[in-house]
């Protein structure tokens, strides 16, 4: 049985022994780790990370209220 590394992509034996699984050596591993720490993957919510579908649900509560409070 045959696994891909996720950080350089290079095919490996499944190997229970193997302490970097599923990398492929403790370079892949702490490449990886190291992509985290710098946050290049994105993690869904995180600030700085906004969805405009949720910007424009914002602004349109917004505009909803501010029509509630104009009708006073
Ligand atoms: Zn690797």
């Amino acid at each position: 049985m045959m696994m891909t590394c996720p950080t350089c992509g290079k095919k490996i034996p499944y190997d229970k022994g193997n302490p970097w699984r599923p990398f492929c050596c403790e370079r892949c591993k702490m490449i990886d780790l190291g992509h985290w720490a710098a946050g290049d993957y994105q993690i869904q919510g995180a600030p700085g990370s906004a969805d405009p579908e949720f910007i424009e649900q914002e602004l349109e509560r917004m505009r909803r209220e501010a029509l509630e409070k104009s009708k006073d």
